[in-house]
């Protein structure tokens, strides 16, 4: 963690972080040439869909946002095969729009809430946050920049209930990750998929977080 942070701190959700930079002010840096970075987990899908489907948009399955012309694709990230955000044309952010501001703001993925913070898991499971160093974080801030609390930050309803859902996300990730790494190709593309299909393909109800929770279940019993 100590090399990725700007001031070796460790953050949890109720402390305050230097990462304010004055709302970008015409700056869209890291919604560029992110390549496949921007992976996209259950809550991120689940958000982005019953968003659309109450603003009476269309309605939007994994199976869309990962076609050909939609805005997410499929990439293998540390053995797992997981949805992140495309970059299109020039190399910018599907979301990105004309003006340079971020098209879905209200409802953008957890990694773009959190930017320029990282998140890390203790052993014991816990979520911390780091202010990411110059190489990788905010290229405006040049150093640390405004404090801001870090809940209000990344700005979700429950934030208590988002990083229990982080830290079951993550272990399954881990636990998964470690199974693959000693199967047969077949055998790990098989779970791959069935990862994919039971946590993304399979569509939430209102209740994101319970119905998360009966999947993890499912899972844990299944695998
Ligand atoms: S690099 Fe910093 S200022 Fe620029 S868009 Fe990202 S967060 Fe905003
Ligand atoms: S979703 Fe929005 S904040 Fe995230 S990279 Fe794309 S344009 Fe930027």
């Amino acid at each position: 963690m100590y090399e990725l942070s700007l001031d070796g701190k460790k953050y949890n959700c109720t402390d305050v972080a230097p990462v304010g930079c004055n709302d970008c002010e015409g700056c869209s840096i890291c919604c560029r040439e992110m390549g496949d970075t921007i992976i996209q987990d259950p809550f991120d899908m689940w958000m982005f869909c019953s968003n659309m489907r109450l603003s009476g948009g269309m309605q939007v399955t994994f199976e869309l946002l990962v076609s050909e012309d939609g805005p997410w694709e499929l990439s293998y990230q540390d053995g797992l095969l997981l949805p992140n955000i495309k970059m299109v044309d020039d190399g910018h952010c599907s979301f990105l729009n004309e003006k340079g501001r971020c098209s879905i703001h209200k409802i953008r993925s957890g990694l773009c809430r959190l930017f320029p913070l990282g998140r890390g898991f203790e052993e014991d499971g816990s979520i911390y946050y780091y202010v990411l160093n110059k190489e990788l974080g905010c290229e405006k801030m040049k150093g640390p920049g405004d404090p801001v609390g870090i809940s209000e930050w990344l700005g979700y309803e429950d934030i208590e209930k988002y990083e229990l859902f982080q830290v079951a996300w993550h272990r399954i990730k881990r636990n998964l990750q470690d199974r693959i790494s000693i199967l047969e190709e077949k055998k790990a593309d098989n779970l791959r998929e069935r990862l994919l299909l039971l946590f993304f393909d399979k569509p939430y109800g209102k209740d994101f977080y319970s119905d998360f929770a009966a999947r993890v279940n499912e899972w844990m019993s299944n695998i």
